[in-house]
């Protein structure tokens, strides 16, 4: 087991900040430029970052807490971070993706804030017998991705897997749910949000048809990834996702779970073992170098830098489809 995230110093950075933002009740300084006017909307990571732009258009500042190329999981947050998510127009965020933001939400006014993990339908990651040996052997629920059932009700996202934006149609509708919020808040521009949604809305049905039919006919249907992000995409495109971390990407796989992936490689006749862009793909040319397999790229676009395949999600799900019509042996 890796050390645990630093959560104890980050509540002391929480619980200093909103000290000082109490006792200093008008800051000043955050990027949304003109004083008065209303602050950006600040969201929590790319794929919402990116939908918002999309659906603004430029009519609102936009701005997002996680920085191009870091690790989206383990985010730690400043103080003058904490700062601006409070002086926010509108938090955007998917709670149960990112504990430092999940953490620093609780200070911001609740009227201001829009947590989209319930309209992503997120359903809790997929456990099989080659990842995790050891942990909770809950094996159910993977194969009924589809209706999203609420599963246990109440708020235990921890367990849920956050990547929705990798199904397009779960990313359409978190689209849509952010376009109502901004559209309730700011009537003025809901027309000109709602034509961009629909616009966005367009271009994601185009990409999920363009995976669908891409992805329609392989030979191989196990997906060996290194961390757990494609579950919503191998639920969608008729894939079995198998990680060899686990749904986030810090997890380090036991000798045994390797020992497991191996097998099943072999044993499925899987050719294509994936890594990412982020995070350090040994475990992946581990997996590979024991048998056989080749290690392609797929990005699970957590954040675009220059590393990335493509200048936007638009672009990396592209360049993903033809990862995989390869590496799955698609006709
Ligand atoms: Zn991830």
């Amino acid at each position: 087991m890796p050390a645990p995230p630093p959560r104890r110093v980050l509540s002391a950075v929480v619980a200093a900040t909103a000290l000082a933002l109490t006792t200093a009740a008008c800051g000043s300084g955050s990027d949304s430029g003109s004083g008065s006017a209303a602050g950006a909307v600040v969201t929590s990571f790319y794929p919402i970052q990116f939908a918002t732009q999309q659906i603004t258009g430029g009519a609102l500042p936009v701005t997002v807490l996680t920085k191009p190329g870091a690790e989206p999981h383990d985010l730690e947050l400043a103080p003058q971070d904490i700062g601006g998510l409070t002086k926010a127009r509108l938090v955007v965020y998917a709670d149960g993706f990112q504990p430092a933001v999940d953490e620093a939400v609780v200070l911001v006014d609740p009227t201001k804030v829009l947590d989209v993990a319930d309209v992503a339908k997120l359903v809790p990651a997929s456990t099989d017998d080659s990842d995790h040996a050891g942990e909770s052997g809950t094996e159910t629920e993977q194969h009924d991705t589809a209706d999203g059932h609420d599963g246990h009700d109440g708020h235990d996202h921890g367990a849920d897997d956050p990547h929705f934006w990798l199904d397009p149609s779960r990313y359409a509708a978190v689209a849509q749910a952010i376009s109502a919020r901004l559209s309730k808040d700011d009537p003025a521009n809901a027309p000109v949000y709602a034509k961009n949604t629909a616009i966005f809305v367009e271009k994601l049905s185009a990409l999920d048809e363009e995976m669908r039919v891409g992805l329609q006919q392989c030979r191989v249907k196990e997906l060996v990834t290194s961390h757990a992000a494609f579950g919503y995409l191998a639920a969608r495109y008729g894939f079995e996702q198998r990680g060899i971390t686990g749904v986030s990407p810090e997890a380090e796989p036991s000798a045994t779970a390797l020992k497991a992936v191996g097998d099943l490689v072999r044993s499925a006749g899987v050719t294509t073992i994936y890594q990412e862009t982020l995070v350090e793909p040994h475990f992946a040319q581990t997996v590979a170098e024991s048998t056989g397999a080749k290690v392609a790229t797929l990005d699970p676009i957590e954040g675009i830098t220059s590393a990335s395949v493509g200048a936007d999600y638009f672009e990396v799900m592209r360049s993903n489809l033809v990862a995989l019509r390869d590496g799955q042996e698609c006709s």
